[in-house]
């Protein structure tokens, strides 16, 4: 027997109490659009997939999905034309309890597309030209904002959804006060009379070998051996007990931007209406991803909604061999059908499933190391860092073929890091520079992330250090081998969603947003993108 498919949300096991997570109710209302979007990042957590859980949506269900831009989420070629279909698909795929009767004893969230009238909801998310707020009781405006559809729409959408999902964590208290990182099950076997080193010659598991330790009196040895995830019950890793932050409660004025723009209030904490005026739609890009997991999952195909598809090139790089389960929980552009495919292939065709064949779609399966990066730029690492020798980073046995990979970065005009290794993002950093194109860096785990924009004259190396930023250590989702790192829905989503933002707004050339942004357990603060104090004049690592 396996337990595969318990364990979707294994990587969040250590951040939230998952039952209490499946408990939850919640109820939605408002603006379809935003409902939608938030609904996929409910599922992708878990909510309401216990018995006692349910998600409420306020429209009747007999409503006509229409052109919803975040149902693609819910992958399924079974008919999916109003609301009440959804019901099906959410119990079928995730076990969630869709229901449109009226809430009782939940937390209601109230969406709205600009100036509307609402009363009694629990949260309030509000989105209009180029800006997404929460708040805790409806927006005032000076004057009726402008609602007009923007090239941010997409990706606005998402992070308002990605800011109110955290915040019904915390309103519910189902967030972990002291995070796990990662849990996993051992056979434990005690020895007597044989040293550490003898019992692990002496003894192996159908699951590998084992480590031992010496027993405190020195009279034999410990042996364990881990047991792989899909042989481990969840309801064994769900079972270790530590306490929840207590409910937040949040004061009738607190509110918060969740976009690249700021906030601006006058002295009656009205929102004053901007006069910013974006695109519908940017009209050609030539798009690299680099890293198509938590990040990359979320901020291509919102890029891709605030683009011209008959004029857009997509490269996706990506060297994982296969979709894991416990991806699921995050990772949104692939589903149980793609567990066990390699991710950049696999992504390319749901992409073309999501936008149809015009965006010309590239999937590379490789890994972005310094032989990519100029010859000149590679002798000047290896001058510094000459213990690593190319063989070594790219593993004698690979034989893969550059070209495609280098072609992507010839032809780039804007670079997507969406990455779990400093060093990869830092030999990317490299490419955008010499290939003068900018790079728009991500990076998230557990409840926390980051996202900034790398250009005019800011490179990884002048930004963070040039022993950070050639650092080897590699955070993953996989298993084994690298430092394994807890990861949810709504920082994954967050990130993503501002990664393609910054990118769309970048190539618009459009001024007086934010170049970093950083996500606290879905609190948002500026995070400007400056040099490291001490270095000062020229950096020698990008000019
Ligand atoms: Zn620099």
């Amino acid at each position: 027997m396996t337990y595969s498919e318990e364990h979707r949300y294994h990587r969040q096991l250590g951040l939230v109490d998952q039952t209490a997570v499946s408990s939850m109710k919640i109820s939605l209302g408002g603006d379809p659009q935003l409902i939608m979007a938030t609904l996929t990042q409910l599922a992708c957590a878990g909510v309401g997939t216990g018995p006692k859980g349910s998600i409420s949506i306020c429209i009747p269900q007999k409503n006509k999905l229409g052109n919803n831009r975040h149902s693609w989420v819910f992958a399924t070629s079974d008919k999916l034309e109003t609301w009440d279909d959804l019901t099906v698909i959410l119990k079928e795929s995730h076990n969630i309890n869709l229901n449109f009767s009226s809430p009782t004893k939940s937390t209601h969230v109230e969406f709205l597309r600009g100036d509307n009238f609402d009363d009694d909801a629990d949260l309030y998310a509000t989105i209009w030209h180029g800006q997404a707020v929460l708040s805790k009781s409806p927006l005032k405006f000076n004057t009726p904002p402008n609602v007009s559809p923007s090239m941010l729409d997409a990706s606005l959408e998402v992070a308002l959804a990605a800011a109110t999902v955290q915040r019904l964590f915390a309103i519910n208290g189902v967030i972990k006060e002291n995070m796990l990182s990662d849990t996993w099950v051992t056979l434990t076997g005690r020895v007597d009379g044989l040293m550490p080193d003898e019992a692990v010659k002496e003894y192996s598991s159908i699951h590998g070998g084992a480590t031992a330790t010496l027993l405190p009196d020195g009279s034999g040895s410990l042996l364990r051996f881990r047991i792989p995830l899909e042989s481990t019950p969840s309801e064994l890793l769900k079972g270790i007990i530590h306490s929840c932050k207590m409910p937040e409660m949040l004061s009738n004025d607190w509110l918060m931007e969740v976009g690249p723009f700021p906030l601006k209030l006058n002295e009656q904490g009205e929102v004053i209406s901007s006069k910013l005026e974006l695109p519908r739609q940017i009209d050609s890009a030539n798009l690299l991803v680099l890293g198509t997991g938590g990040l990359g999952s979320w901020a291509t195909p919102l890029f891709v909604s605030g683009v011209n598809l008959e004029n857009l090139n997509i490269s996706l790089v990506d060297a994982d061999s296969s979709v894991d389960i416990h991806n699921l929980n995050r990772q949104v552009l692939y589903t149980i059908k793609e567990v066990g495919i390699p991710k950049a292939p696999a992504a390319a065709k749901r992409l073309r499933e999501i936008f149809g064949e015009r965006p010309n779609i590239t999937a590379i399966q490789n890994r972005l190391e310094q032989r990519h990066a100029t010859p000149a730029i590679a002798v000047e690492i290896l001058g510094d860092y000459g213990s690593i020798s190319l063989d070594e980073l790219v593993g004698i046995e690979d034989v893969i073929d550059d070209e495609p990979l280098n072609e992507a970065i010839e032809n780039m005009d804007i670079a997507l890091a969406c990455l779990d290794n400093q060093f990869a993002r830092t030999m990317l950093n490299k490419c955008c520079i010499s290939n003068e194109v900018p790079m728009i860096n991500g990076g998230g785990e557990a409840f926390s992330g980051v996202v900034e924009v790398l250009n005019n004259g800011i490179c990884m190396t002048c930004r963070y250090g040039k022993d950070a930023a050639y650092t080897q250590e590699v955070i993953s989702c996989q298993e084994t081998g690298t430092r394994p790192v807890a990861s949810i829905v709504t920082t994954t989503a967050w990130v993503g969603a501002m990664q393609a933002a910054l990118a769309l707004l970048n190539l618009a050339e459009i001024k007086g947003h934010r170049e970093g942004m950083s996500w606290d357990c879905g609190m948002i603060h500026n995070r400007p993108v400056g040099r490291l104090p001490w270095i000062e004049g020229e950096c020698s690592c990008h000019i």
